[in-house]
Order: C-alpha cells, then structure tokens, then sequence
C-alpha cells in the first residue's frame, strides 16, 4: 500500500471533517466550546473502535486519551504517543471574518494549522490502519489538550505520565515552515523582580532609596544574559512608585526569557541569584512566574529522527529536513523526561495565531500518509 496515493484520493474527506472541526470553534478559555468541539473528534474515534477515556475538568475543556486498538485487559504492548491540542487562540465568533476556505492549495480557517489539522491526521492515520486492517508496531495513543495554549498543569501531568509508558512520542503541531520537523523548541522563564527602597519626599531625595532607581539599574546589569546565544529577554510588565513627589519604595518588572537549554536556564537562575541591591539599603528579589523546559536535541530524539527520515524515504519517496523553533508546545515537557520525541509532524502552513493561517493541502495529505507509515512501522 502506497500510503501517498491513498490519502489523495481521500483528500475531499478529511478536508470535509477538517471544516466540521474548525467551524466548531474552541478558544482555550471557553470551556463549554471546547467541550462541544472534542465531543465531535472523539466521536469519530470511537467509530473506529477506539477506546476514549475522559479526563472531566472544571476551568478548562475535558482532557481525552484515545487508546488504539482499545485494550484487552492484561495485553502488554509497547506504545507510542500521539499528542495533540482542541483548543485555539480564537475567539468563538471569529469565524465569521475569517471563514474556513480553500484557495488554491490553501486552507485557511481559525486553528486549522495549530492544530485542528494535526487532530485529523491522527484520526485518518489511525482510520486506516482500521480501514485496512492493518496492525500497528505499537498501541497508539492520542492525547488531545484541551488547554494547550494558556498551558495547565493537570494536563501536563497527564502528558508525563502517558510519556513515561512510551518508547516515542509524536507531537502533530504544524511543521517550520518549508516542512522541516523541530527538534529543538527554545525554553522560557517569566521571572518577577521587584525592587524595595524607602519612602520620603522629592525635595529630600537623599533620605529615601528610590526603588525605581533600582530596578532599572538592575535591568539594565541583566541585559548581559543576552549575550549568550539565542537567549533574549524582554522586559515586558513594569510598574512602581506612587506619586511624582515622593521617593518611590516599591517597584516591580516583569521578565520573559527564553533559551535554548537547561544549561542556559541555569545560568540565568545564578544570575537572579547572585544580584545584590545597587544602592546602599535597597533591597532586591524576584520569584519565577513560569517555566516551561526548552526541547533539547538529545541523543534519543535524533535516533527517533533517524529512523523517521529513512521510513519516509523508503515508504513515500519523501526526504525529511529538521530544525529548530523558538515557541514551546507540550513536546518539550516529554522531551524533558528523556522521552524520544519529534515535533512539527503536522502540516505545512504560515500565520499561526495571525489573521493569516493557513495550510498546505498537499502536505496536509502527504503528512498524514507518513504519519500511517510511521504508525505501522516504527
Ligand atoms: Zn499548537
């Protein structure tokens, strides 16, 4: 079976329940939408014989797993993870000025890219192997985040505990564009420091301790973190003082820091840690808001990459490039536990979170004809 042909000659179809997906809009922080939006992708999971187990939530959308085939008790296989995300940056509502259509070889809809289309591969990936009755290597199982982009922890407890039961884990966010798979996602840091000094009147500065004063001498010292390649930080939140007449006591900056790896994530933690006030009785700390691991390039990951190059070039004819890319997605939590893992098996396309997205539909369908390959062989 050439895997290539099959899917273009399906490519009416998933385009069809591509638009289902889409018009049913999900944006993260609605969880009424996004439950109506994965009541209708899992339905078709269980057409196919899956097994879908619901994880109910009380903020944000249920949490699901789609195990592949549905397990006999006691059957012990090895498995691998499929992991996925309902939800979008878009506004229920916001379909109606920026409709799901085809133009030419691009489909353009809200989260038709991230990730709407990556839900389809998987689930036509696996409706064929049913469809065929052909037996994957491994269990298949597909987590769907209902939360992915404002990030929750019970899912993430969730996807490490999932990772832990598998040999590979196969993330179907968008490809770079070009249609190079990621390897390496960038990690980030949101860190809150504030500065304290002393209060007094603007006409006696000398016996207060201007906290502003502070602060932007200690941002402005922090600067140097950039010089470690590909690190960059952006102060993007600040605030202080009370009125213009008093010598300000309190002031605070909000940073966001990203990097390549957990090497330099530590030493932007011993630079925090290691800052002292500038002004004699200031006093200075700070206190992490957030943090998400970068994706590095293991040894594992690239062993994985290997042998998903040669089964693309030996089963489509198809040759795989692979690179990095500074956002996070939830790959770089199971890359984290040594788990292998790829990202960017989703579509070709541009204009994430823009007014712009879109795919390629001839991706789309070559993606999921690779994504069957890799489910039965790997
Ligand atoms: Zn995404």
């Amino acid at each position: 079976m050439e895997f290539g042909h099959y899917f273009k000659s399906r490519q009416g179809v998933m385009v069809n329940t591509l638009k289902e997906l889409v018009s049913l809009e999900s944006p993260s922080t609605d969880k009424k939408a996004v439950d109506i939006c994965a009541d209708f992708i899992t339905k078709e999971f269980k057409k196919i014989g899956a097994k879908v187990t619901r994880f109910p939530q009380k903020k944000i959308g249920d949490l699901h797993v789609i195990q592949y085939p549905a397990l006999k008790s006691k059957e012990k296989k090895e498995q691998i993870l499929l992991l996925t995300h309902i939800d979008t940056v878009w506004p229920v509502g916001k379909i109606q000025n920026m409709p799901f259509f085809l133009s030419g070889k691009k489909i353009f809809g809200p989260g038709v890219l991230d990730m709407k289309a990556g839900l389809v591969m998987a689930l036509y990936a696996m409706k064929t192997l049913h469809d065929l009755n052909i037996e994957p290597e491994k269990n298949i199982v597909v987590f769907i985040n209902s939360a992915e982009e404002i990030g929750d922890e019970a899912a993430n407890e969730i996807i490490r505990k999932l990772a832990r039961k598998s040999e590979y884990v196969l993330c179907l966010e968008p490809s770079l564009p070009g249609g190079s798979l990621k390897v390496e996602r960038k990690g980030r840091l949101v860190i809150r420091l504030e500065a304290s000094g002393k209060a007094a009147h603007a006409g006696t500065p000398e016996k207060g301790i201007n906290a502003i004063e502070e602060l932007m001498n200690q941002l402005r010292g922090l600067k140097k973190l950039q010089k470690t390649k590909g690190t960059t930080l952006n102060i993007g939140l600040i605030s202080g003082g009370e009125k213009a007449n008093i010598v300000a006591e309190k002031a605070t900056a909000t940073l966001d820091m990203r990097f390549w790896t957990n090497m330099n994530k530590q030493r932007i933690l011993d630079t925090f840690k290691q800052l002292e006030p500038i002004f004699p009785g200031a006093k200075i700390r700070f206190s992490i808001e957030s943090f998400t691991p970068p994706m590095e390039k293991t040894e594992v990951s690239s062993a994985l990459l290997s042998r998903i190059r040669d089964i693309a070039d030996s089963a489509l004819n198809m040759s795989i490039e692979a690179g990095k890319t500074g956002g996070g997605s939830d790959a770089s939590i199971t890359s984290n536990l040594g788990i292998p893992t790829i990202d960017g098996l989703g579509p070709d396309g541009e204009g994430i979170h823009a007014d712009n997205e879109h795919l390629l539909l001839p991706s789309f369908v070559q993606r999921t004809a690779l994504l069957t390959e890799l489910l039965r062989q790997l």
